[in-house]
């Protein structure tokens, strides 16, 4: 459906509004014509009779009186028009933040963060012109050229007939012009978009930026996008400076029509000098409407550009089982077999056939060279794609006909790269248990070998951590998000080690802390380091897709395969010291 009646789609939550605005705009559109019918009593009937000359002063108050009922009614409106505009806007950008939130991770792999920004909150933002000024323009413009106009042929219909006719002109040049203008409007918004996807990412990177000394060139990537804003809309104004002005000639060509003939009808006797200054009046209130919606033509185009950018996220197809699905039962044992998986992204298989056995409170250990498909397994399991073939089971239960919540929430999972939100430190642990207790957050902290530092910091639990928590170190962040998966007390733990070098007290810390986040649970690890592999009940080894070997540390290295290579090119760096992967 167009953009443009969609957007209107979502006025009619609001009936009540929607008629008090319409209402507003109706008997506005009757006061605009009070004043110049006044004028034309007074000029016909007022002045040329002594008699009457007292009652000027009545006239002229009740003329006074009609534009403040006029301007008094358009106050009310825009009252009544902000709330309806921001509810819907609110209402856009809430239902826009829901799908976001329920899209599949590969819908986010393909698109810039900056883009999606700009989209949620810039485009809803150019949706919101057409409300304002599209009711503004549209439903007041529409009904004031239909009074006038109707008053206009009631008075004298053949000279209003001169005067409607530069409106066929005025339609046929909206059309010349509405010809383009969406491609036009939607280059423009996708070069802004560009620009934010760059800014965003570029100030995200703003210290390999720096440490690389590559600022002129980012600074040229910069201007060459912002060129390209400005070429957009240059092209966008170049043909709006020739389209506004030639269809302000046409419609006045219409007062000179209305002089010749309105003079003649006067010459002929037909009018009064009443009556044309009556049709002058009138004139002006009958072209402004037609500026109006020539101005609307422009914003309705840019607001369908920016309505489709925000309508392309609304209509994307929602990952599979969002919210449906069947749940969990309490208290699993935790038993995760891998059947037969098999799995890509694009065209390329990355998993094949692949077969895990994580039996209850085991850790399993998944080895192998970079892009051999470990954080994918990991991936699978937590439902962020779906495999292409093969089932994934939970003590025997397919986990694609869970619910997604009730999946994930048997599931922690430690990334390689710990990701912090830009709140306290309680916000980010209570993403783990939204109720927990100071109590439990200390103990959890504690356990993790956090709560010494956390206790240092200024504010304790109320600190705040930064973007990405930027104001932690490396091994902090590590810590603090164990804490948070062991507050989660999750059956299921997903661990993507961290192969960053911490110093060696650090390092002990987190081992620690790892060994009891592993305690009692069955884990998968992504192990860089030859401590865990070791710990590892079972070690699982892959290469381009496809599990290799398994087994554990003593038997595989036995073997001499794949896995006594990889640890004598790699593992056996100092125990505890991660290995380069
Ligand atoms: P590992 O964790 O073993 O380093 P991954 O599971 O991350 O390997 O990646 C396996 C393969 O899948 C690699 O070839 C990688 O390029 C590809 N890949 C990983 N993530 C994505 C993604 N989101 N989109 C497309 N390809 C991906």
């Amino acid at each position: 459906m167009n953009s443009v009646l969609r957007v209107f789609s979502y006025l009619r939550r609001y009936p009540g509004l929607a008629t008090a605005q319409f209402f507003c705009a109706t008997l506005m559109a009757v006061a605009v014509v009070f004043f110049p019918k006044i004028a034309q009593f007074v000029i016909d009937e007022i002045v040329p009779d002594p008699s009457r000359h007292h009652e000027l002063l009545f006239w002229v108050l009740l003329a006074l009186g009609s534009y403040f009922l006029k301007d008094g009614l358009n106050c009310a409106r825009i009252f009544v028009n902000n709330h309806f505009e921001q509810n819907v806007i609110y209402d856009i950008r809430s239902d826009l933040y829901r799908k976001i939130q329920r899209l599949p991770l590969n819908w986010f792999d393909s698109r810039r963060t900056g883009d999606i920004m700009t989209r949620v909150v810039e485009d809803v933002t150019s949706m919101e012109r057409v409300l304002i000024d599209g009711i503004e323009l549209g439903l007041v413009a529409s009904i004031q050229l239909v009074a006038v106009g109707l008053v206009m042929y009631l008075t004298d219909w053949q000279v209003a007939l001169w005067a409607t006719l530069p409106i066929p002109v005025l339609l046929a040049g909206a059309w010349i012009y509405s010809k383009d203008a969406r491609h036009r409007h939607k280059a423009e918004r996708n070069a802004t978009s560009a620009l934010n996807s760059l800014l965003h990412d570029n100030i995200a990177g703003i210290r390999q930026i720096k440490s690389y000394a590559a600022e002129a060139e980012e600074h040229a990537n910069f201007n060459r996008l912002s060129n390209n804003v400005r070429a957009a809309t240059l092209h966008l104004m170049k043909w709006w400076a020739i389209y506004n002005p030639s269809m302000s000639f046409a419609s006045m060509l219409g007062y000179v029509l209305v002089l010749g003939f309105g003079a003649q009808a006067m010459i002929a006797g037909r009018m009064t000098v009443g009556d044309l200054t009556f049709f002058f009046l009138l004139l002006g209130l009958f072209y402004e409407p037609v500026s109006k919606l020539r101005q609307l033509n422009q914003m309705i185009f840019s607001s369908r550009a920016a309505g489709d950018r925000v309508f392309e996220i609304l209509d994307s197809e929602d990952e599979p089982n969002a919210a449906s699905g069947d749940s969990l039962p309490a208290g699993i044992r935790a038993h995760v077999r891998f059947e037969g998986v098999s799995f890509s992204y694009g065209s390329q298989p990355t998993l094949h056939q692949v077969d895990l056995d994580a039996p209850p409170g085991r850790t399993i250990a998944l080895v192998g060279s970079t892009g051999a498909g470990k954080s994918t397994v990991l991936s699978l399991l937590n439902r962020f794609y779906e495999a292409d073939e093969g089932t994934i089971t939970i003590d025997g239960i397919d986990i694609a006909t869970l619910a997604k919540p009730s999946l994930r929430e048997q599931l922690g999972y430690v990334t390689q790269e710990p990701f912090l939100f830009n709140g306290t430190v309680r916000e980010n642990m209570e993403l783990a248990r939204r109720k927990a207790t100071d109590e439990e957050i200390w103990t959890a902290l504690e356990a993790a070998h956090a709560a010494k530092f956390v206790r240092d910091l200024p504010k304790q639990l109320d600190t705040n951590v930064g973007e990405r928590g930027v104001k932690l170190s490396g091994g902090e962040k590590q810590r603090l998000s164990i804490a948070r998966a062991l507050l989660k007390n999750a059956p299921v733990l997903l661990l993507d080690e961290a192969t960053a070098s911490v110093d060696s007290e650090t390092e002990r810390q987190i081992q620690d802390a790892l060994d009891r986040l592993m305690e009692n649970r069955t884990a998968f690890v992504i192990a860089h380091r030859l401590s865990t592999i070791r710990n590892a009940d079972k070690i699982y080894v892959l290469e381009k897709g496809r599990v290799i070997e398994e087994g554990t540390h003593e038997e595989l290295f036995a073997r001499d395969g794949k896995y006594a290579d990889l640890c004598r090119k790699s593992f056996l760096s100092q125990e505890g010291e991660p290995a380069v992967n």
